[in-house]
């Protein structure tokens, strides 16, 4: 199963993603949780992505396609992939199309979390605050300054692709704003009935 999960920062993506790890046990491909992980090896690419990535801006397309395109070459990812926080411009969903299509793959379905904005600063603030309490280190990016450039790169350059996977027939939506629970159990429901349709 290849899996993308699409919705605004604080959507609830990451924890839905991880509940499909464990149920259908493909990996979660996240570029932020990749970025992160080259900023703190202080690598060639986590040094160019810092600065963007704590202003709340969008890392280079180029920069991510490579990241994802070598990813998805892994082992684990041979019986699928939930991508999580990818695509998040044209010209990355672009490059999803023709990294699947050059290894003879497909793209199952397109997964949107739908919020209310004016929940999400209050999410993230929270994110912030639960992260600190199990003294875990706090993202640089969760505070509500820059959590406002994050929200407005979404709508930016993010949100077309609701419309581009509509085109396609590949994007369905959840309602992002019930409890943990009910979303995952919606998100099942609707890979049941894609599975059911293929
Ligand atoms: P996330 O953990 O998905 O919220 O991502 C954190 C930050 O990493 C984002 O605000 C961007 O700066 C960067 N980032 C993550 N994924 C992408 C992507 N697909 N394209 C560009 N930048 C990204």
């Amino acid at each position: 199963m290849r899996l993308i999960l699409l919705g605004p920062p604080g959507a609830g993506k990451g924890t839905q993603a991880q509940r499909l790890v464990e149920k259908h046990g493909i990996p979660q491909l996240s570029t932020g949780d990749m970025l992160r992980a080259a900023v703190q090896a202080g690598s060639e690419v986590g040094k160019r992505a810092k600065a963007v990535m704590d202003a709340g801006e969008l890392v280079s397309d180029a920069i991510v396609n490579a990241i994802v395109a070598e990813r998805i070459d892994q082992a684990d990812c041979a019986k699928g992939f939930i991508l999580d926080g990818y695509p998040r411009t044209l010209v990355q969903a672009d490059a999803v199309e023709s990294m699947l299509s050059q290894r003879g793959i497909g793209l199952d379905t397109v997964i949107e979390l739908v919020v209310d904005d004016r929940a999400l600063v209050g999410r993230i603030v929270k994110r912030a605050e639960d992260a600190k309490a199990a003294g875990q280190p706090v993202r640089k990016d969760d505070n509500p300054a820059v959590f406002e450039e994050r929200l407005r790169e979404y709508y930016k350059k993010t949100a077309p692709l609701t419309g581009y996977y509509y085109a396609k027939g590949k994007l369905r939506t959840v309602d992002g704003m019930a409890n943990i629970d009910a979303v995952t159990a919606e998100i099942e429901a609707v890979l049941t009935a894609a599975a059911e349709a293929r």
